[in-house]
């Protein structure tokens, strides 16, 4: 067992024992009655965790940039409008897909950390006619999350389609699809969806289809046409097949035990739990004097944490230390501050007592790398927040 360490990167994360053993069972046919229940229950769960009674759910073999991808494919004609809410990295992907499928982009973006207001939002949607526009939920390389609710109702008032990257938030942020006014929504397996990497979930809502279904030209991308997949959702879902590409067998079932784990803890506990784990998690960050790239508390996400290095630590060096310590941590991502800071990931079957191993660890590499402070701070602090949030 000396090679296990308690994977605390924002994504892939941990995942449940249950789900991993589904990982390693004997591969079924994908017309075998179990697989077929595993998968047809699996995309009616994904309507209760993506809180979109009218959604259609789609799964396909692939990561999240599969997910944009088949979301900018089937939706974007040549010479349609797109605006792109850009928080970070993942929302400048987005504006790449788009504009590979023939879109015309503005962008509106904010300096690192921070996020566009919702008056510059507002402004650019007065300004022009968009179809769609795109907003990163939770964006992984800044730990800022985006306010999904207020935008999809400045983007409904517009009638302009709303497409949520929900990546690094589905099952781990409040995102009420349906009530919120959202198209579209896409994830991936690796997240706070709990499950290995290897599949790209969507739900698409009923304008999307609409949209989608008034295309004029051909969807350019044969493998994510939604033409070719919804066949396929809709037999599995009656409990019936229909073959376009072989489905990921073991990923399903493990994914079907996954969505059941998550409807047990239910939407609302799970979210708090999330909450009380993030707030653990940055109360010992910054009782060990480290700042975080999201500029204010409310811009920061609930699925991970950015702190800061402090002056005088080099990040490579301490991210090694973190790792002797057991615990593996990310670096930065976002390339104008990419060596300035490092990356929590607390999503998932996350616990109370990773967030204090791993900010243990962190007191360790802190201290090794010569930066003073009190020791156990952190892990005082982290413990002190767990058990106020609990009451
Ligand atoms: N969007 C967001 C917000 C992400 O965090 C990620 C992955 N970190 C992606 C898109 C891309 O997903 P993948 O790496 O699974 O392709």
């Amino acid at each position: 067992m000396d090679k296990r360490t308690l994977l605390m990167i924002p994504g892939p994360v941990e995942f449940e024992p249950a789900v991993l053993a589904a990982m390693g069972e004997p591969t079924t046919s994908h017309l075998a009655p179990d697989f077929i229940d595993a998968f047809g229950q699996s995309l009616q769960d994904m309507r209760r965790v993506f809180e979109s009674p009218s959604g259609q759910p789609l799964v396909l073999a692939g990561s999240g940039t599969l997910a944009m991808d088949c979301a900018g494919a089937n939706l974007v004609e040549p010479g349609d409008k797109a605006l792109v809410v850009d928080t970070g990295y993942f929302s400048e992907r987005f504006t790449t897909i788009l504009q590979r499928y023939g879109a015309q982009v503005t962008r509106i973006s904010a300096s690192p950390g921070s996020r566009p207001s919702l008056e510059q939002v507002r402004a650019a949607l007065e300004a022009d006619s968009f179809k769609l526009m795109t907003i990163t939920h939770v964006d992984t390389s800044t730990g800022v999350i985006a306010e999904v609710e207020q935008i999809a109702a400045l983007g409904r008032k517009h009638g302009v389609l709303v497409v949520v990257d929900g990546v690094c938030s589905v099952a781990g942020e409040a995102l009420n699809m349906d009530a919120w006014g959202v198209d579209l929504v896409l994830t991936a397996s690796q997240k706070a969806i709990g499950v290995p990497p290897g599949l790209a979930l969507l739900m698409l809502g009923p304008r999307a289809l609409e949209v989608f279904n008034q295309r004029t030209a051909p969807v350019l991308n044969y493998y994510a046409d939604w033409t070719n997949w919804l066949p396929v959702m809709q037999a599995y879902e009656a409990r019936k097949t229909s073959y376009f590409g072989t489905p990921p067998v073991n990923l399903i079932f493990a994914l079907h035990i996954s969505l059941t784990q998550i409807l047990a803890e239910g939407m609302p506990h799970r979210l708090s739990r999330h909450i009380t784990i993030s707030q653990a998690c940055k109360a010992g960050i910054q009782a060990l004097g480290l700042t975080q790239v999201p500029l204010r508390p409310e811009y920061a996400a609930h699925t991970l944490t950015a702190p800061r290095y402090p002056i005088g630590v080099n990040g490579a060096d301490f991210l090694v230390r973190v790792l002797q310590s057991g615990v593996t941590l990310a670096g930065g991502l976002l390339p104008a501050i990419r060596s300035e800071y490092f990356r929590i990931g607390h999503m998932g079957a996350v616990t109370p007592g990773d967030v204090l191993a791993t900010i243990s660890a962190i007191e360790t590499a802190l201290s090794s790398c010569g930066y003073e402070f009190t020791p156990n701070t952190g892990v005082e602090a982290a413990q002190a927040a767990a058990r106020k949030t609990n009451q």
